[in-house]
């Protein structure tokens, strides 16, 4: 039996990496996916990879008229909305005397407002419909303490722990669950971008970041976005029904709470 047969998700940024792994490894386990990105092309492109149980929308979650159409988009695609992933972010980093406003606004608005609206949207349709829905939320080991050059994402992930608790406080009376999942270091195009960043700020080779962050994890090497589907996978599932407000590090030993 597939853990997920019959369910329909909304995937926020799963246009690529980590969502998309999400988007494909939900399929497999039966449900239905709305791919959601900004990046609308490479939504269609990545649902077309999946195939016709994934359509692609496009979705800003730093606009709230964009949050509000991609979310009925979604319902009349698939019918409904059963889960969603608030994966969406981006990730920006500075030391604390180079922070720039605009910065800061920008990465708040997608990580922490994008986070709480769509969590908003997605909470209304399923009280309205009597939806026992589940959410959860893409955190990171950057919400579990600050790092010297990532004082806003960091704080953005840590806001998104907190909207985690609170969300599931609230909306656990109407029998949705959120829960949300912290990353380590996760491969990919997205670290691809953070490895350049490093490489220019440190003076170090293309590649060295990722290496020297791979061999400071307890478990050897980096993550894929393959480590992470169990979670969200189990998260959506029936055998997580008693599970509500928590962040699950999946990281591979290097946060432990
Ligand atoms: P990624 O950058 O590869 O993908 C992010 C996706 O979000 C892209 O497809 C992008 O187009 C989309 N996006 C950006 N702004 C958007 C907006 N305003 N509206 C809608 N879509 C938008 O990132 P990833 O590595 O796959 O990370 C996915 C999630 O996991 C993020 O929440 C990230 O913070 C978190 N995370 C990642 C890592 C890591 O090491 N990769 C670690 C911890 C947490």
């Amino acid at each position: 039996m597939k853990r997920l047969a019959g369910k329909k998700a909304l995937i926020t940024g799963a246009a690529r990496g980590i969502g998309f792994a999400f988007a494909a490894a939900y399929v497999k386990e039966g449900a239905e996916v709305a791919i959601a990105d900004i990046d609308l092309d490479r939504a269609r492109e990545s649902a077309a990879r999946i195939g016709p149980e994934a359509v692609a929308i496009h979705m800003d979650v730093a606009q709230q008229a964009s949050i509000e159409s991609a979310v009925n988009e979604a319902v009349s695609k698939l019918g409904q909305i059963d889960i969603l992933i608030n994966n969406a972010a981006i990730f920006t980093a500075a030391p604390i005397a180079d922070i720039r406003r605009e910065d800061f606004q920008k990465v708040f608005d997608i990580n922490v407002a994008g986070t709480l609206f769509t969590m908003q949207a997605v909470a209304r349709h399923m009280v309205e419909r009597k939806i026992r829905g589940r959410i959860i939320n893409m955190a990171s080991q950057a919400g579990r303490r600050g790092e010297p050059l990532v004082a806003v994402y960091c704080a953005s992930k840590a806001a998104v722990i907190s909207l985690t608790q609170s969300a599931a406080l609230n909306l656990i009376g109407h029998g949705i669950n959120v829960n949300a999942i912290a990353p380590g270091v996760v491969d990919g195009e997205h670290w691809n971008g953070v490895d350049a960043f490093f490489a220019d700020l440190e003076h170090k080779a293309p590649g060295q970041k990722k290496k020297e962050v791979g061999e400071g994890v307890p478990y050897g090497r980096m993550g894929t976005a393959s480590d992470l589907t169990g979670m969200a996978i189990f998260l959506a599932s029936d055998e997580a029904e008693y599970i509500l407000a928590q962040t699950y590090n999946v990281d591979g030993g290097q946060w432990m709470s």
